[in-house]
């Protein structure tokens, strides 16, 4: 393909793109094909020569887009959003013409800085203590990674090293050996925690490093959160069994139903744990920047609850322990949601709970209008993530990373090259603006409330378990008495649940996904998507009414 005809198969591209989210609503929502579909219809070797572009696209309706599940329709309410937007496209179209390997800020210095910008900007604007950002106090800072599990994973593995590199003594004050089986003996006894609730990916990020996992307790009496005694209470068991805690997902948004972790009483109860830990050698260098800097945003935002007493400035350098658990904030999903002050208010413990921790993650393609993937970790201190990952290769070398100028991301990831996702990121902030995300965020959640609201009314066939929030509501069928087959309420409801979740999905119109939460079979409906309108919402809703008190008749 040459220039001239890339610029006419460009620009009829995005024709077409344009076409295909304009007629979106005329697809079924989950595709409807047969798993093995497109090995019946695509030769079983490339072609030997090269075949024009004509050809080429015409298979993108009739072969690709049969085979394609619309996570963009407006009638889809299933996991969680993933939405594409012009301002995001137009980055990834850049992103592909400007693509590198940029792993090193010299590979392109735009790469590097624009990302930084960005994630201090998104910071800001999440209202994260100034810990976070690159000029704050701690030498915190931001790096763009490819989903949740890799940040989860990335962060632990500088959590496991910071826990070591204070905990043993130092490689060289005992010989080789003996350093060797104390490393090895701490490794045994290192364990990661997490609520019951929480995303799958720490366990795997455990698993990956090797390392034991445990699972704090939830019940729907915290809505599914994390609470303080109960984490006191497995932290008790690895006291009695000799574990050794070094790292804690707190979620602000599970998967299931969006639940939020007792940021405030994470915080009192490590506090409590680490009290006779060693204090961590002051850092002259932050001290210095701590009394210089002043807040993340400027606002309030670390106002609201209580936190721990170390850390009761929350955009300065809090004093660490050495050997206190790493806190890694999971907020795939739900964090998009602090771009409005009132999700910032509504954080239990406050957003200053935050300060005492060491890494912040969210999803800008989940729910802050920015194509798959781009997702953002923060951390207090990128110095542990350097010590973790900073791999060394002479042909890496040059004049700005030896005289420790600049930024090299590769140090801050687990693989090396690495793609220019900020300029995405970058043109969504600018063309959607705070407002515009915030006017976004809050549809989403309008519409949520409206949907549960017309539940309430219907008490005699739905219960809501759980929300609505963050734009997710979790329902199912009532079983009132039983059926009269011998079935008790709770059997029945969740037939019943399961069959709606069934019929409504098998309908093509609409998508909703399902969990199970205490036994209970319930379905999440979500109403973030993009293109989603209340309008939408009102039809779904009448499908499931309908669908539902057929159910009821026939059960
Ligand atoms: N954390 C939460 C709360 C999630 O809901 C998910 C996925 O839905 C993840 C992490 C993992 O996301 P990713 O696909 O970015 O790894």
């Amino acid at each position: 393909m040459d220039s001239q005809e890339f610029r006419e198969a460009a620009k009829a591209s995005i024709d077409h793109i344009v076409d295909y989210y304009e007629n979106i609503e005329s697809h079924s929502v989950v595709s409807q094909v047969e798993p093995g579909y497109l090995r019946q219809v695509l030769p079983s070797s490339a072609p030997q020569d090269g075949e024009s572009w004509d050809l080429i696209r015409r298979d993108i309706d009739t072969k690709i887009v049969p085979g394609l599940t619309h996570w963009q329709s407006p009638n889809f309410f299933a996991f969680f959003p993933c939405p594409a937007t012009y301002p995001s496209i137009l980055g990834e179209l850049y992103s592909a013409a400007f693509t590198g390997a940029c792993f090193n800020w010299i590979c392109s210095p735009a790469v590097t800085e624009l990302e930084t910008i960005v994630l201090d900007w998104l910071a800001q604007l999440l209202g994260l203590p100034a810990t976070y950002l690159s000029s704050g106090p701690t030498r915190g800072g931001g790096v763009m990674q490819g989903t949740a599990s890799e940040a989860v994973l990335t962060a632990m593995v500088a959590a496991r090293d910071k826990y070591l590199a204070e905990t043993l003594p130092s490689p060289g004050s005992v010989d080789e050996e003996e350093y060797e089986e104390l490393l090895m003996h701490q490794r045994s006894k290192l364990v990661a925690l997490g609520s019951a609730a929480c995303h799958s990916s720490t366990k795997k990020a455990a698993k990956i490093l090797g390392v034991r996992y445990l699972a704090v307790p939830t019940s729907s009496k915290a809505g599914f959160a994390m609470t303080g005694p109960a984490l006191q209470g497995v932290l008790q068991t690895c006291k009695a069994k000799g574990l050794k805690p070094f790292f804690l997902t707190a979620a602000l948004g599970t998967t299931d139903t969006c639940a939020v972790d007792d940021m405030g009483a994470i915080g009192h109860v490590l506090e409590q744990w680490s009290a006779d830990f060693p204090v961590a050698a002051v850092d002259a260098a932050a001290a210095a920047a701590t009394a210089a800097n002043g807040t993340a945003n400027g606002t309030a935002n670390g106002t609201n609850g209580d936190s721990n007493a170390r850390n009761s400035d929350v955009n300065s350098a809090p004093i660490r322990k050495k050997g206190e658990v790493w806190v890694h904030v999971d907020a795939a999903y739900a964090g998009s949601a602090l771009v409005t002050p009132e999700a910032q208010q509504a954080i239990p413990g406050g957003m200053r709970a935050f300060g005492a921790f060491y890494s912040f993650n969210m999803n800008m393609h989940k729910w802050l209008l920015t194509n798959f993937d781009a997702s953002c970790l923060w951390v207090t201190d990128r110095r542990w993530l350097e010590a973790a990952l900073s791999a060394e290769l002479h042909v890496y070398r040059n004049a700005y990373s030896d005289g420790g100028l600049v930024t090299d991301y590769r140090n801050w990831q687990i693989p090396l090259g690495r793609r220019f996702r900020s300029l995405k990121a970058w043109f969504v902030l600018r063309n959607y603006g705070v407002k515009g995300l915030q006017a976004y965020i809050r549809g989403g959640v309008a519409r949520c409330e409206a949907f549960a609201g017309w539940l309430r009314e219907k008490e005699d066939v739905f219960e809501i378990l759980t929300g609505p929030v963050y734009a997710l509501t979790v329902f199912r069928m009532v079983g009132g008495g039983g059926s009269k087959d011998g079935k008790d309420g709770e059997e029945l409801a969740n037939e019943r649940t399961k069959r709606l979740y069934e019929e409504v999905n098998a309908s093509g119109r609409i998508w909703v996904t399902s969990t199970v939460l205490e036994g209970k079979f319930a379905i999440r409906f979500m109403t973030a998507n993009r293109l989603t309108e209340e309008s939408h919402v009102r039809a779904a809703y009448e499908l499931i009414l309908e669908t539902a008190e057929r159910i009821m008749k026939e059960t």
